[in-house]
């Protein structure tokens, strides 16, 4: 046995994960960060095969490792682990589900670099199942006896509402079944001692979105960009031929996946379960809806049907069905797809690998927090922060949506989902059908700018096409101001109509074309042309400039009356730097173009001799995508413009590298990233950090660069991007609208606009919050063109625990 790692010492606590029910993206990351995580907290981390038929089929023998880690001292065992080792990889073909050493074998201990690279994989490479046997009390006794013959009573299981349940009632049970082992002469009385409670935490696997007390499951985000890829490429075939598609997606019970590709994608409507149509004779609703956006010239038609749709008298309602509808009533050519399992596979999107990674972390510390009296936790996610709440409590919850279905309580089972579900469906009611009449009266309505400020960023299109569409419902007039202030200047400013805007969710860029000069160019001018269109109200999307563009407006108020109208600045740029806003459009976009990016340029650098490579990013002096996109690769080093880069820094860089390459099995070519905001130093450049890495990592690794540039502005918006620009535009137009209306109360022939009424739309959390832009200010960097704080910083040191830095260096 070679030289343990680190000083010998007891583990801490031996755990096991498991992937259960269907499988989801994401379930990877989850067994990659607890096996880290338990590893580097001294557990012994061990992974279980084939979900819970795996912990009923236990292990038929011992490997020869696990024999001699029995024969000698544990610890020993646990040190070497940490950096490799495990038997995942012991036969050495990296195929280790059929691997021989592992036939026969379903309760598996793992090490440290076992989980490497798991991140870009879909569904779970552990496997999952649906095991009967399970189900019945035999079969959980038999689970409890393979779990102690390991000297395992911590389980981490990610799986849906039925896998958690399963998880709950063997823990309750759990002391029945130690007793009667032991009775039964199975297992000692010091192991009956020794395990008398099960630890268990579960985490919600699940592509549907379907459980409550948590905001979001694990490939749920996965599954709506498959649905969004597969509909983006139906739009052109249906555009050009004319057709209607009827698209079927998964949803049993839950809507979210349809409601949200609907969202997404433009559809022309939509079916869920909890949300069914109004109309008793729906039929003729639907086709009236499409026959009067077909009037208006649109040419397509899409419809999108959860599996679970119902009427409500809890009839289904099928693709085949839509189809015959739409084809004998409006004479459309109508096909019906059913995206079936692929909205399961394919990689992971870059919030199915950074949440499940937090919530894999959370998982094992609640574990290691438990108690007999503590319930069993469940880890969520609440206003983009990871939550523990009471298992059963959620699964109850969840159910409960099901009930309120049955018994047709439509209301109660959209009270149970989250409000962010509401407004989003009515978002979709206010984005897809154009209404004959408007809603607002005459004298309320206004004209209404829209401009694009700044870089182009992924998602301002589709904030455009919401913004444009809410205005012509209400009777408002939308304005495109093109090129920015300059556009402005030269009275490039035109009309928008609803079929102008009609392609425009899915479509990157700016399509009102954008421009970085403010208006401080020609103050006295910008005002005129305010006066010259009649604006009533002004809508910017864009980044750091916008909310300067909105400040300059502002504090102009006291000389151009022009500029007393409600304006709205909605953030959107890929480097995520405007202040007090969690997310700006265009920021999930790009995170994702630089994962997949990224993903290729880890297998070229694996697939050539070993190699470092340093990918630079954009981001200005704002880190988050170099911070989230380090979480969501992988990375091993991350240089940032808040942290900085200094010499001691790269000097214990160079060190981590050589002892982590030293370490790698012989023979196995490894590629490892290094992430670099580009303006992290000015100083240590992306090239300079290469060749000090070339030269020092001599014969251990070769370095290489790449830089991301522009590609990080993505090409088609992320689904997250589009709903949220769906849902900030809805709300900008709302607040503009609210205040255009009390200024018309106003007496006075000036009107005053209040300072609230120049305002940056914010996510804070979940909600959408208005911030006044002259309260920004405090808030704002304005030198480094940053927020005052970033709620990612605490990441960076994440960061380094997930490749276990510390361990490495401190290594003697
Ligand atoms: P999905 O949402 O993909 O259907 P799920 O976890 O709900 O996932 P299920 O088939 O309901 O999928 O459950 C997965 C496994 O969990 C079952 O095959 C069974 O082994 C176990 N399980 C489910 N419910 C229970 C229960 N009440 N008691 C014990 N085990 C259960």
């Amino acid at each position: 046995m070679s030289e343990p790692l680190l000083p010998i010492q007891k583990p801490k606590m031996k755990l096991a994960v498991l992937t259960s029910g269907g499988d989801s993206a994401g379930m990877n990351a989850v067994v990659r960060a607890v096996v880290k995580t338990a590893i580097a907290k001294g557990c012994e981390a061990w992974v279980v095969r084939e979900g819970y038929e795996g912990l009923v089929r236990g292990n038929a023998h011992d490997t020869q490792e696990v024999q001699d880690a029995r024969a000698s001292e544990d610890a020993t065992f646990v040190n070497n682990l940490r950096f490799g080792d495990g038997e995942l990889l012991k036969d050495g073909t990296g195929d280790y589900i059929s691997g021989r050493t592992l036939r026969g074998r379903y309760i598996v201990r793992v090490g440290w670099d076992d989980v490497r690279g798991w991140f870009g994989e879909g569904g779970t490479l552990i496997g999952t199942a649906r095991s009967t046997t399970f189900r019945t009390k035999e079969g959980r006794q038999t689970a409890a006896y393979n779990m102690i013959k390991e000297g395992i009573d911590a389980l981490v299981v990610c799986g849906g509402d039925g896998s958690l349940t399963g998880a709950d009632v063997f823990r309750s049970e759990w002391p029945q079944h130690v007793a009667a082992l032991k009775a039964d002469g199975q297992i000692t009385e010091e192991q009956a001692i020794a395990h008398q409670h099960l630890r268990i935490v579960g985490l919600v696997g699940s592509i549907d979105n379907d459980m409550s007390m948590t905001d979001m499951t694990i490939g749920a985000p996965t599954a709506l960009h498959r649905i969004c890829e597969s509909i983006d490429n139906i739009n052109s075939t249906a555009y050009s031929h004319s057709r209607a598609f009827v698209l079927e997606v998964m949803g049993r019970h839950c809507g979210w996946l349809a409601l949200m590709a609907g969202v997404s994608c433009g559809a022309d409507f939509i079916f869920i379960p909890e949300n069914p149509p109004a109309e008793e004779k729906w039929e003729d609703h639907m086709c009236k809806m499409i026959q009067s956006n077909r009037e208006i010239g649109q040419r397509k038609t899409i419809v999108i049907v959860a599996e679970g749709a119902i009427d409500r008298n809890l009839n289904p309602i099928r693709a085949d069905y839509i189809k015959d509808v739409l084809t004998d009533r409006l004479g459309l050519d109508t096909r019906v797809t059913t995206l079936g399992h692929t909205q399961r596979g394919g990689a992971p999107c870059a919030y199915d690998r950074i949440m499940p990674t937090l919530q894999g972390i959370e998982a094992v510390e609640a574990l290691l927090q438990a108690t007999p009296d503590t319930p069993s936790f469940m880890i969520g996610v609440s206003e983009n922060k990871i939550i523990r709440v009471p298992l059963m409590e959620a699964v109850a919850m969840t159910r409960s949506v099901g009930v309120a279905i049955s018994e047709k309580n439509f209301d109660k089972a959209m009270s149970l989902r989250d409000p962010e579900f509401a407004e989003m469906l009515d978002g979709f009611h206010a984005t897809s059908i154009l209404e004959k009449e408007p809603k607002l009266p005459q004298h309320q309505r206004m004209r209404v700018g829209i401009m694009h400020v700044g870089a182009p960023a992924g998602g301002m299109n589709a904030a455009t096409r919401t913004a444009v569409r809410y205005c012509l419902r209400q009777g408002h007039v939308p304005y495109a101001i093109h090129n920015g202030f300059l556009g402005l200047l030269d009275d490039n400013v035109h009309q928008l109509s609803w079929l102008g805007v009609d392609t425009w969710m899915t479509r990157g860029g700016s399509e009102l074309g954008t421009n970085r000069k403010l208006p401080d160019i020609d103050l006295g001018a910008v005002a005129a042309k305010f006066q010259q269109y009649n604006f009533q109200a002004l809508l910017m999307i864009g980044g750091f400039e916008t909310f300067n563009a909105l400040l300059i407006l502002d504090n102009a108020r006291k000389h151009y009356p022009a500029f007393h109208i409600p304006m709205v600045h909605l953030p959107a740029t890929i480097s995520n730097n405007v202040p007090m806003t969690e997310f700006s459009l265009g920021s999930d976009t790009s995170l994702n173009a630089l994962v997949s990016a990224c993903d290729a340029i880890k297998q070229s650098a694996s697939a050539s001799r070993n190699r470092v490579f340093v990918v630079e990013t954009q981001g200005g002096k704002c880190g988050y995508i170099a911070t989230m996109g380090a979480l969501a690769t992988g990375a091993v080093i991350l240089y940032t413009p808040e942290r900085g880069i200094d010499l001691d820094m790269l000097r214990r860089d160079v060190k981590f590298l050589k002892r982590r390459y030293t370490l790698d099995q012989a023979g196995k070519a490894e590629g490892r990233l290094v992430l670099r905001n580009e303006c992290a130093s000015d100083v240590y450049s992306t090239d300079f950090i290469r060749r000090m890495l070339k030269e020092e990592g001599g014969s251990l690794f070769d370095s290489r660069s790449a830089s991301l540039g522009h590609t990080l502005q993505g090409g088609i918006p992320s689904p997250m991007d589009r709903t949220r620009a769906v849902r900030l535009a809805l709300n900008s137009m709302a607040y503009m609208e609210r205040h255009h209306i009390e200024l018309l109360q106003q007496q006075s022939k000036v009107k005053q606009a209040p300072p609230e009424s120049a305002a940056v739309v914010t996510i804070q959390g979940t909600k959408v919050k208005w911030v006044p832009v002259q309260e920004m200010v405090a808030h704002a960097d304005m030198k480094n063109r940053r927020g005052t704080e970033a709620w990612w910083d605490e990441y960076t040191t994440l960061v380094e625990e997930l490749v276990g830095r510390q361990q490495l260096l401190e290594r003697v």
